[in-house]
């Protein structure tokens, strides 16, 4: 399987698309063509990494991971990513909780994979690659997390002081001596421009051999199709019914996964995208021109996206809004939904739901009744509650335990340095930490 940019049709391999994250002509990598599969391809597959086998098998053809494919997985899907039914009175709905790994929320899957991808292609390497990333809360602790001790492999994390939340600011910053954790004097965009400046900067960039692990990358989408691909599955198997699923969107990433993985065969039915405010996807089906607008700060802040990077790829692959429309749905959900949302899942449920998974359970409760009572829909939530309870919590006027993962992170100490938003500091930052010309303390996974 060759990959090949949105904008250009020059093909890679897997590993450099791995490698580059972003083409050079600065378009997205996609697959040349998706691998179709029949039912019967996954009679064998209980588990979701036997699926995840099955399904990934063709991508890594001509990779030099082919041979680590089951290892990949196997890290990848080290934690439970349960379908649990909804008490609902109306029709048949589960909560596909993305939320089980080390940072409670599914940016986990796509950096625990890439991890394990990257880690694999540098072995044998002399030099360590760093991974630069800035941002705005939960990316950063999931990239953190996933590359935490990883041997050949560091880490820069940058997000601005004072701007995340307490628990974000301490996921971001608890890690390993191959992390280096950097609370910015600024805002998150002066963490995003200090990360470009430092790949243009050849000298940098050469001494700490930078790579990328931001949501563009293949290897953050790859996996996601997977926990679709089971869910529909087991559901299909159990009533021989195909589910709809209706996930909260921010970039696309993981309503673009999911969609591939109906077009690779899986039982999925309809797909429903859950955007907060920020709504341009659901005007562009509608019919307005994709014009990328400036983010508009919401409860579900991670859904914070004016100019969502993987709709290039869904019209690559797929078509403009004429046909996006007859294949897709999208609804925009307001901070005062979000809010009643939140309320109305502890009430009914007696559920603590994060900001992003109430934009899910709001397009649920607004499809029409027939709707909603013949075909069973399988809402996705993104992120654990505890990691949003200062939302959360005064709406349902209860505390929401923090699971055991995040527990054992916020008992962690914290390390992270505090620089100025200048290309100077973090150049400094870097050296003192990963002395370059020094062999890398990394400890083995
Ligand atoms: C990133 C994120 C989203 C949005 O996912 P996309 O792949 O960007 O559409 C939704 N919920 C949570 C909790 C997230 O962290």
């Amino acid at each position: 399987m060759k990959f090949h940019s949105t904008r250009d049709g020059l093909a890679v391999t897997l590993d450099e698309a791995l490698l580059k994250g972003l083409a050079a002509d600065g378009g997205l990598f996609i697959p040349d063509v998706l691998p179709a599969f029949a039912l019967e391809d996954f009679d064998r597959c209980t588990t979701i990494t036997e699926t995840a086998g099955v399904l990934l098998r063709p991508f890594f053809e001509e990779s030099s991971l082919a041979g680590d494919l089951a290892g990949i997985v196997a890290e990848t899907f080290s934690f439970p990513i349960p379908c649990v039914p909804l008490p609902a009175g109306n029709g048949h709905a589960s909560l596909l909780e993305l939320f089980h790994g080390p940072t409670a929320a599914f940016k986990d899957v796509g950096a625990g994979f890439l991890a394990a991808c990257l880690s694999r292609l540098n072995r044998g390497q002399p030099d360590p690659l760093t991974i630069l990333v800035a941002t705005s809360g939960d990316t950063g602790g999931a990239v953190a997390a996933a590359f935490d001790g990883r041997t050949g492999m560091r880490v820069a994390v940058l997000f601005p002081d004072g701007r995340v939340t307490a628990r974000q600011a301490h996921q971001l910053s608890c890690w390993g001596d191959n992390v280096l954790s950097l609370a910015v004097d600024g805002a998150f965009d002066d963490c995003q421009a200090l990360v470009k400046a430092a790949f243009a900067d050849p000298a940098l960039s050469e001494a700490h051999r930078f790579s990328s692990a931001n949501s563009i990358n293949i290897g953050r989408l790859l996996p996601q199709s997977i926990y679709y691909g089971q869910a529909s599955l087991e559901h299909f198997r159990a009533t021989g019914k195909k589910p709809g699923f209706i996930i909260p969107t921010g970039n696309l990433g993981n309503g673009l996964a999911c969609v591939m993985a109906r077009d690779m065969g899986l039982p999925i039915g309809e797909i429903v995208l859950a955007c907060n405010t920020n709504r341009l996807i659901a005007d562009y089906l509608a019919g307005d021109s994709w014009t990328p607008r400036a983010s508009i700060p919401t409860l579900a802040s991670a859904m914070d996206v004016g100019n969502p990077s993987n709709m290039e790829r869904l019209i690559a692959m797929h078509g403009d809004a004429d046909a996006l429309a007859g294949m897709l749905r999208a609804v925009a959900v307001s901070d005062a939904e979000i809010e009643e949302q939140i309320r109305l899942n502890d009430r009914e449920f007696g559920l603590a739901t994060c900001p992003h998974t109430a934009t899910a359970t709001h397009a649920w409760r607004a499809l029409p009744a027939a709707e909603r009572a013949s075909t069973d829909w399988i809402l996705v939530a993104t992120a654990h509650a505890a990691k949003f309870e200062a939302i959360v919590e005064p709406l349902i006027g209860r505390t929401v335990p923090v699971p055991p993962e995040l527990q054992k992170l916020l008992e962690r100490p914290n390390h992270a340095e505090r620089i100025q938003p200048t290309l100077a500091a973090l150049g400094n930052a870097l050296a003192s930490r990963f002395r370059v010309d020094a062999t890398p303390a990394g400890r083995d996974k």
